[in-house]
């Protein structure tokens, strides 16, 4: 069993999804979510913010 990082409760450790609050677990869950405040950084212009999710972006890339 693992914890869910949105809602703390067990799923089991191979749960893609959590089943009690429906979100989307794993690198690739994180990576859309970047993507989308990539967007909405870009929407702002706002350069640091863009610099900083881009890092964390290839840092899941490469440790998928
Ligand atoms: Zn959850």
């Amino acid at each position: 069993m693992k914890k869910c990082i949105y809602c703390s409760r067990e799923i089991p450790q191979e749960s893609l999804e959590c089943k009690h609050c429906g979100e989307t677990l794993g690198n690739a869950a994180k990576i859309t979510k970047i993507d989308n405040l990539c967007a909405k950084a870009g929407e702002k212009a706002d350069k640091e913010i863009i610099e900083e999710l881009e890092l964390m972006r290839r840092f899941l890339v490469s440790s998928q």
